[in-house]
């Protein structure tokens, strides 16, 4: 069975389709309307009516977003909360019943690398895995067996949002940076995009931070290893509240060439003894990791498992 996924994200919408065996099709991009909600769902129903076009008005389709949509039967339930999308407060399900003439499963995005990643990729066989995004934002997904956790109030794993710990701000003499979600602090601020160009920054390297991989100079090793030791504490949080076997890294900055390996030297003598260190891996399917998972959500709830099954 084909299917097609969409993947929201704060910079575009991009709509893909995958063939039988998951293989990818075509796809297609197109910015984000950040002024309001009816721009935002127009975009959304055009992606829709051109997979559709593609595959079908029975095609099962997928939504990987940023955010959150209220899960369960609460008052609250299928409401968005996206600090990214203009589409706070928005009733999703009855959005998309509007758009597609039924409805569309969605999962955080974090959810989706994790998802993807743990059925045919970098993930797969570990049992359990998390997929860590380092994006504009940080945020995580957890799978076991396979199946994405189910999580209280339909939250991902929100490791962006806990705080950066206090002997890691010491040992680099950093002080508490705002976050976007408006405390201070959040290890987001650090170790996402924007928090590595702050500390390329801070240690006297403006610029655009990516390039300071390909570099390889003291100075550029420096805020790179800067930044590694703070990934480092972020990890370390991961191991000793989940301790995945596996965790496949997505998003931009883990396309910095040699970035496993630095997390690694970095991780290494952080963990507390007796903590196992996870195996770090690249997401197998890239940046068309989350748009997959999407697209498989959309094929489990079809009932088409065989294509996927791990
Ligand atoms: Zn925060």
């Amino acid at each position: 069975m084909i299917c097609g996924g969409l993947d929201i994200g704060g910079t575009k919408i991009e709509a893909r389709l995958f063939g039988p065996g998951m293989e990818p099709g075509g796809s297609r991009r197109v910015a984000t309307p950040r002024a309001d909600a009816a721009a935002f769902f127009a975009a959304l129903a055009a992606q829709v009516a051109w997979l559709r076009a593609q595959g079908g008005f029975a095609l099962p389709i997928g939504i990987a977003m940023s955010g959150v949509v209220e899960p369960g039967n609460g008052p609250d339930s299928g409401i968005v909360r996206a600090a990214n999308l203009p589409i706070s407060g928005e009733h999703m399900d009855s959005r998309l019943r509007q758009i597609a003439g039924r409805a569309l499963p969605v999962m955080n995005d974090a959810m989706a690398l994790a998802f993807s990643e743990a059925n045919g990729g970098a993930g797969a066989a570990a049992g359990a895995s998390v997929g860590l995004v380092l994006g504009t934002g940080l945020a995580a997904g957890l799978c076991i067996d396979g199946r994405p956790a189910p999580r209280h109030g339909g939250i991902a794993v929100e490791l962006g949002h806990c705080g950066m710990p206090a002997r890691a701000l010491a040992r680099h003499g950093l002080g508490l940076w705002p976050c976007g979600c408006g405390r201070q602090g959040c290890i987001e601020s650090y170790v996402a995009g924007p928090g590595l160009a702050r500390l390329a920054e801070t240690l006297g390297q403006a610029g655009d931070p990516q390039a300071l991989a390909v570099r390889d100079d003291p100075a550029a090793r420096r805020v790179l290893d800067t930044w590694a030791d703070l990934a480092a504490e972020a990890l370390e949080v991961l191991q000793m509240t989940l301790a995945p076997p596996v965790v496949v890294l997505g998003g931009g900055l883990s396309r910095m060439p040699g970035v496993v390996a630095r997390l690694e030297r970095a991780l290494a003598p952080r963990l507390m003894a007796g903590v196992p260190p996870p195996a770090l891996r690249l997401a197998r399917f890239g940046d068309a990791s989350g748009v997959r998972g999407a697209a498989l959500l959309a094929l489990r709830e079809a009932g088409g498992g065989a294509a996927w099954t791990r």
